[in-house]
């Protein structure tokens, strides 16, 4: 590493801040570490208040030139930015496996496009956004989707890039000025995506990086009294801090939290299909906020589906997430294995039974967690209730669809619910009695920037994607317009 520049897998990578359209260093540094290999990927600019408020500063600054840039010319700097990403695609797919463990090949198909999209979807829909005129007795109310100002976006390390531009991308194209704080884990990707910015056109401040501890500049951001919105995803005790912090100033929050997800499997489902869903949660290392961990079956066919789950959860390739073989990859953190398996011991010290799986996979190194399917556990325990973030689910049975209802809505949270049955009638029922803020039935992580995303109840506060976003990044205004002789009306 010199100057400030660190290489990864061959692509060069800023190790400093983004603020005001220029690299800006920290006294201090903090270590980034691949979870493939253990080694170093960079010191990382390691972020205070200074930097909070500098940021918020530049974010506020370019706040006034950014809100009146007419649409059209928004929608196409976001446009040259998605540009920007295809470009680099095989950079920020590397780079980001790199850092976060996540697979490659995954990365190449799947998440990098999306980032693409993400910037081409918000593009195209601030063009189609609404002009809901309407009359009242003579008088015009024009509704106008008023930018709100200089917006700060924290976010998570298990799909870095991805989470980070579903955000940046609505807010950027509200007419909003943001900053940014990645997750300490996985800086990597976000300071390649200001290059891109910058060569894209971008103006200066219109988008600021802040790299470092959510405890240091974090919390020094979302107390900050300028800014007019906080989106957080991450977990649940952040967020209650977070909400702490910005009851101070009122400041909106849209909070995208964990969750401890079901999936509902009935006696009429198909049952190929149904394994397949239920071992597609070990994607990621089990690290996927919307994974359904909890796998409820129907006791007439929880036999048979456990022997079949358990032959298809055996041929899963453990190992390196560069290797196009690989179907799950090393977990982020010692911290985070540490965790995992703390879960899982006290588990199976109250009783669980590991049907596969129930420790670390030795042989790979210290981050790679065996597939973990626990069944054995009651309703109220821990490894019922509380989200794990790693490869590990438990298997319930259920008697009856009330039953089976009734055990999917018994957590706090309530981000997905995932159901696999052949009756149409049922998948009706059964939906519209689950407490979750997206349903999936016979397929699973379909995904539609239209469609509104969120939890319900812990599992996250406020709903983004298609013109949700909007709301939420705006300031909504009604001007009402006396008609043109002027006659006033109570
Ligand atoms: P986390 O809450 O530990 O950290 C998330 C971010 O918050 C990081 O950038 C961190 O630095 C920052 N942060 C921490 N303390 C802060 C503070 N006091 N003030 C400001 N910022 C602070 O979460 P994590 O471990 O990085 O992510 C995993 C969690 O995220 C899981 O619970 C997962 O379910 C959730 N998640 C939710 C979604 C969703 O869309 N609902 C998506 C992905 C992940």
């Amino acid at each position: 590493m010199t100057d400030h520049i660190t290489t990864v897998a061959g692509v060069a990578v800023d190790t400093r801040h983004w603020i005001g359209g220029a690299r800006v260093a920290s006294e201090e540094t903090f270590t980034d570490v691949s979870p493939i290999d253990g080694s170093v990927l960079g010191e990382i600019a390691r972020g205070t208040a200074t930097e909070a408020t500098a940021a918020v500063a530049a974010a506020t600054a370019a706040f006034p030139g950014w809100a009146a840039t007419p649409r059209a010319e928004r929608a196409r700097l976001l446009h040259a930015i998605a540009d920007g990403v295809e470009k680099r695609l095989e950079e920020f797919a590397i780079v980001e496996t790199s850092d976060n463990g996540a697979l490659l090949r995954s990365h190449r198909r799947g998440v990098m496009p999306r980032v693409a999209h993400n910037f081409r979807f918000f593009a195209d829909r601030l063009l189609d956004l609404g002009h809901d005129d309407f009359e009242t007795r003579g008088h015009t109310n024009h509704v106008s989707w008023d930018p709100a100002g200089p917006c700060v976006l924290i976010t998570p390390w298990n799909a870095p890039l991805m989470l980070a531009t579903w955000k940046i991308a609505p807010a950027l194209a509200a007419g909003n000025t943001v900053i940014l704080k990645p997750a300490e884990w996985t800086p990597l990707t976000a300071s390649l995506l200001a290059d891109v910015t910058a060569e894209a056109g971008l103006p200066a401040g219109v988008l600021n990086i802040v790299q470092g501890y959510g405890a240091e500049v974090g919390e020094a951001l979302v107390t900050h009294a300028d800014v007019r919105r906080i989106s957080f995803t991450g977990s649940v005790p952040t967020a209650r801090r977070i909400a702490v912090a910005a009851g101070d100033h009122l400041t909106p929050l849209s909070l995208e939290l964990g969750g401890k997800s079901p999936l509902l499997v009935f006696a009429d489902a198909d049952l190929d299909l149904a394994v397949d869903l239920a071992v597609e949660q070990y994607d990621n290392a089990g690290q996927v906020c919307l994974a359904a961990t909890r796998i409820l079956v129907e006791e007439t066919i929880a036999e048979e589906f456990t022997r079949r789950f358990t032959a298809k959860a055996a041929a899963l390739t453990q190992g390196d997430p560069r290797d196009p073989a690989t179907d799950i990859g090393p977990n982020i953190h010692p911290r985070q294995v540490e965790k995992i398996d703390g879960f899982v011991r006290r588990a199976l010290n109250a009783g669980a039974r590991a049907i596969i799986g129930g420790g670390p996979k030795t042989d790979l190194g210290g981050l790679y967690y065996r597939p973990t399917l626990l069944t054995d556990v009651a309703q109220d325990s821990e490894i019922v209730q509380e989200e794990v973030f790693g490869p590990v689910l438990t298997l319930q049975t259920f008697a009856s669809e009330d039953e089976a209802v009734a055990l999917a809505n018994d957590t706090r949270f309530g981000l997905a619910a995932t159901l696999a049955t052949g009756d149409p009638e049922r998948a009706e029922r059964v939906s519209a009695r689950l407490v979750a803020g997206t349903v999936w039935v016979n397929c699973f992580f379909v995904r539609d920037l239209r469609a509104p995303f969120g939890g319900a109840r812990q599992s996250g506060v406020g709903r983004e994607g298609g013109t949700w976003s909007f709301d939420f990044y705006c300031d909504l205004k009604n001007t009402v317009t006396a008609p043109t002789e002027g006659v006033r009306h109570g």
